[in-house]
């Protein structure tokens, strides 16, 4: 019999594509071909986001351009948008079902019950406290680096923001599952980023974060670990300790801040003020001084005023940080943000370009003081367009290397200077230049 297929495509942040790769594993268990995304299948999987009103538009095209390319094919769209807008996309030619939060890492052992389907089905229940399943990144998806999710939801209530709605209340993957999961992926990965909604929020029983970060630590394993991002209020003395001093834990946090402004801040709902997000970077920095640090901000919140915009790029100016990630507020439905005065979108737009230019001159300025610096790297897949092979360091910098390397090994480079817009790096130590022999060309 002739084997189904079936192709997936993940929109939104690195929990959803950590969970879209263990749902492409699930299906591979039971004996399902995975196609690349835009080619024919048996089946469409389209996991959603809805950060912002852009990602729900996305989210409805990625549907049709997943049926355009499979016209056959029965598609189950998931995930955040699905649960907080399932009907609108059940409406979309070719759904089969719309499966929220709950049942989103079922849809493999469900699918025989969807694919039947005549009318398309909404599985969207509420999501429970103890509704917690895990995922972890397959190592068959082309990735050199793991993701596992240890924790779900958000208890906050940002204004801004609806992923307590659409992701549910916090919850985690129980402790001793995490601590033998981590021990089982001991050699064969070479990194593991933990993933989670609210990360700093893990609780398992009496176990909080810093007690993984210290299990982990305890453990000693042959790979490196990362945080996908740590919100700073839940980022205490004791988890900056055993991250800045362990051999394990890359010298790279990604810490969110939203505004450098106290008043947007507390508009916003934050849980911390600017004094404190201070404090714990300079805290971060003075313990490991080759720390990278990324940042997300959101510009245009409603009733942000040029001072308050003034405020953030100040704050920002003097803080060491390596890159920001920026957005443009977006207004979502039912949050409480919608009761401020809107940002013209130009304004949005310009304070966007203001923030992005800062990010991009620090981020040189960053990088070009690690020139020359022996950092340990994993090499991914060649690139053609740059026509060498990059590799991300563990102080989260993008390299690129023209010599024979290994892909998805880790080995030690030696950064070196922007080559026509990349940052060029010589492999190091034993990984040393390599004969060009084509058997170590690995380049699939
Ligand atoms: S911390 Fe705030 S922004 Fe982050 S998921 Fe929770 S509510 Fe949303």
């Amino acid at each position: 019999m002739e084997r189904r297929r079936v192709s997936l495509t993940t929109l939104g942040c690195k929990l959803n594509a950590t969970e879209t790769s263990s749902l492409a594993e699930d299906f591979r268990r039971y004996g399902w071909d995975v196609v690349p995304f835009g080619s024919d299948a048996d089946v469409v999987v389209v996991n959603t986001c809805t950060v912002t009103a852009n990602a729900d538009a996305e989210c409805r095209n990625a549907v049709r351009r997943g049926r355009r390319h499979a016209p056959q094919s029965k598609v189950i769209v998931t995930g955040c948008s699905a649960q907080l807008r399932p009907e609108s996309l059940a409406s979309i030619d070719g759904v089969v079902a719309v499966v929220g939060t709950r049942n989103k890492l079922t849809i493999a052992d469900h699918i025989e019950s969807y694919v039947r389907r005549e009318t398309p089905l909404i599985d969207v229940e509420e999501i429970t406290a103890d509704d917690f399943r895990g995922a972890v990144s397959s190592p068959d998806d082309g990735r050199t680096r793991t993701h596992l999710k240890i924790q779900d939801g958000c208890d906050y209530s940002c204004s801004f923001c609806t992923i307590p709605d659409a992701r549910g209340p916090a919850r985690a993957m129980p402790f001793e599952d995490v601590l033998k999961t981590l021990q089982d992926l001991d050699g064969h990965t070479e990194e593991v980023v933990l993933t989670g909604i609210n990360l700093g929020e893990y609780r398992s029983g009496t176990h909080r974060f810093v007690d993984v970060v210290r299990g982990i630590n305890e453990l000693r394993p042959s790979y490196r670990v990362r945080l996908s991002s740590i919100e700073p209020n839940t980022l205490t003395d004791d988890i900056i300790d055993c991250i800045t001093s362990s051999r394990t834990f890359c010298p790279h946090l990604h810490i969110p801040l939203q505004s450098g402004s106290a008043s947007v801040l507390r508009r916003m709902r934050r849980r911390y003020t600017p004094e404190l997000y201070e404090r714990r970077i300079l805290d971060v920095v003075s313990r490991r001084a080759d720390v990278c640090i990324g940042i997300d901000v959101i510009v245009g919140f409603p009733g942000e005023t040029e001072a308050e915009f003034a405020e953030t790029m100040k704050f920002l100016e003097q803080l060491p940080w390596s890159y920001l990630h920026v957005f443009t507020y977006s207004e979502r439905p039912n949050t409480a943000a919608l009761q401020g005065e809107p940002v013209p979108a130009d304004v949005r737009r310009l304070r966007m370009t203001r923030l992005r230019d800062l990010s991009a001159r620090r981020y040189e300025e960053w990088s070009n003081r690690c020139i020359g610096q022996r950092r340990s790297a994993i090499v991914e897949a060649f690139d053609e367009t740059a026509q060498a092979w990059p590799a991300t360091t563990d102080n989260y910098i993008r390299v690129y290397l023209t010599t024979d390397v290994l892909r998805g090994k880790r080995i030690d480079v030696e950064i070196g200077p922007l080559v026509d817009g990349y940052r060029s790096a010589r492999p190091v130590g034993e990984a040393g230049p390599l004969s060009s022999s084509l058997e170590l060309r690995v380049l699939s």
